[in-house]
């Protein structure tokens, strides 16, 4: 069998020239999306993922303000900064980047990012829209997920299809994104985690299979079914054998080759086609906020 690796930087281009249209006929209205990107302390992982999207974002126009908060900050702080942000017409969208630290109070400051500029689906209202079916802003990382199936032409409806992580950001909602009942939905959908046992018997009945764990090689090519549809979200920094940082997924790539009938590449899958969905969100609050 012919394992098709889907190009995520091919797809994330396509949409960015789409997206360039949007932000074009927007600045003939006058209306120019801006992002804040909220940073508390200096997570060399986070700041680079917000290098990335300020580098891709002014390829197409739209601008990010990044506002870095010191780590030892207090909630109360984090809260009035995003109440002024909320409140700043010139911003559309507003991100919190992770790891917010722990001795902040994480869901009072992810309740007050106004929903109608939270573009990353942080705030819990916006995440029970999507639980409904019906919403403003989806988290960017599922819809990242969607929009590869769909430019792959892979129709979820009726798989079966297995999410390894239940993450509030990506399994989660990526489950009640797939249950949708109507068009880009319909698929039956189980979520394993930690606690599953036997994993290999879940991922061996999948038609489609999203890995989204945080632990390279979990997944093995003798874990899925021929012809399965693997799709690795995981980001792991690991040495490779010089001792050098390499980026790698949770999915043993190698050993899917033969057996997966699509597998996306990390770097260069999901990531990609995730800040293009995060762009889109931001382009959609502009029109509203
Ligand atoms: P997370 O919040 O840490 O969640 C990880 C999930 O994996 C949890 O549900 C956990 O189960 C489960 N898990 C841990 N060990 C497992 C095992 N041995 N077997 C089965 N499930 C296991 O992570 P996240 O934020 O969802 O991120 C997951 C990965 O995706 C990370 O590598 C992250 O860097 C990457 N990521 C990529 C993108 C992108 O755009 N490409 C975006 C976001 C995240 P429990 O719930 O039981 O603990």
């Amino acid at each position: 069998m012919e394992t098709i690796v889907i190009n995520g930087r091919a797809i994330a281009n396509a949409i960015r020239e789409k997206l360039a249209v949007d932000v074009k006929n927007l600045a003939s209205k006058n209306i120019n999306p801006r992002m804040a990107v909220l940073h508390i302390g200096e997570d060399p992982a986070s700041l680079s993922y917000t290098k990335s999207i300020q580098r891709i974002s002014s390829k197409i126009n739209i601008e990010v303000e990044v506002c870095k908060i010191e780590e030892t900050t207090s909630s109360d702080f984090v809260i009035e900064k995003l109440k002024k942000l909320n409140e700043n017409k010139k911003i559309n969208g507003i991100i919190i980047q992770e790891p917010i630290p722990s001795h902040l109070k994480r869901e009072d400051i992810l309740s007050s990012i106004s929903p109608f500029k939270d573009i990353d689906c942080m705030n819990p209202i916006n995440l029970g829209r999507v639980m409904k079916g019906k919403f403003l802003f989806a988290p960017s990382t599922p819809l990242g997920v969607l929009k590869l199936l769909e430019y792959e032409n892979i129709n979820v409806e009726g798989k079966n299809v297995v999410i390894v992580g239940r993450s509030n950001i990506v399994g989660k909602p990526l489950a009640n994104l797939l249950l949708i009942k109507g068009k880009g939905g319909n698929a039956t959908v189980t979520v394993c985690h930690s606690r599953t046992r036997n994993l290999t018997s879940f991922t061996k009945m999948a038609d489609i299979v999203v890995v989204a764990v945080g632990r390279p090689k979990l997944i093995e090519g003798n874990m899925v079914k021929p012809g399965s549809v693997v799709i690795d979200v995981g980001i792991n920094d690991v040495l490779d054998s010089n001792g050098k940082h390499k980026l790698v997924g949770d999915v043993n790539f190698d050993s899917m080759k033969g057996i997966a009938s699509y597998i996306t590449p990390v770097p260069g899958g999901v990531g990609p086609v995730t800040t293009m969905m995060l762009l889109s969100n931001l382009i959609k609050s502009a029109l509203i906020s």
